[in-house]
């Protein structure tokens, strides 16, 4: 709902609390993760991802989550889909040259960044290409994932912060091995 949408926009800094909170908490199930199964447990948790995040964000699963770097404006609903910033085409009061019924997704994500301490110098990362092999699948567990996998990779120390879970899979590549699931997110935080 695009209402729903705008709101998540002005309440982004408490909407990224809660995304660090689910990004600490998911790191921890990771152990959990993988006992069950990445893989059979994608199906129920992406569905759940799903509701909720698209009644937020009107998230269209694109399973590269970057909301963390976008003041929790989607930048999938931008009508040409652009993930680093507007097309040049924004209206002076705003709103998108495809749908004037909308404000441009991305004069939103400057706004909610503004509310995200370190938001703005987010922004400013660049997102990789989306990687359409990941659509459809959840970000929240590649969050997981990674974070162990940096995690492990630094002999247990604290990866990145900042939005794992929101930023998931900017950089990804390839679905992963090992684990089980595909996709990855580029350490953000869950959104
Ligand atoms: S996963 Fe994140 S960036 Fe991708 S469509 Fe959903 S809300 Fe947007």
């Amino acid at each position: 709902m695009y209402a729903l949408r705008l709101w998540s926009v002005r309440h982004a800094r408490g909407l990224n609390a809660c995304y660090r909170g689910l990004e600490a908490a998911l790191r921890r199930m990771h152990g959990l993760f993988s006992a069950v199964g990445y893989e059979r447990i994608e199906r129920p948790v992406a569905a759940v991802e799903r509701v909720v995040k698209g009644a937020l964000f009107d998230c269209r699963m694109c399973g590269q989550c970057v909301l963390s770097s976008t003041g929790m404006s989607c930048p999938m609903n931008c009508p040409k889909t652009l993930r680093n910033g507007p097309c040049g085409g924004v209206r002076d009061d705003g709103t998108c040259e495809v749908d004037p019924h909308i404000r441009c997704v991305w004069v939103e994500a400057y706004r909610g960044s503004q509310r995200i301490p370190g938001g703005v110098q987010a922004m400013a990362q660049m997102q990789m290409a989306v990687d359409q092999r990941l659509h459809g699948r959840s970000s929240w567990l590649s969050v997981a994932r990674e974070l162990n996998a940096a995690k492990s990779a630094t002999g247990g120390g604290e990866s990145g912060g900042g939005g794992a879970a929101t930023r998931v899979a900017a950089t990804r590549g390839a679905p992963a091995s090992g684990s089980g699931t595909s996709g990855g997110s580029r350490g953000g935080a869950p959104a």
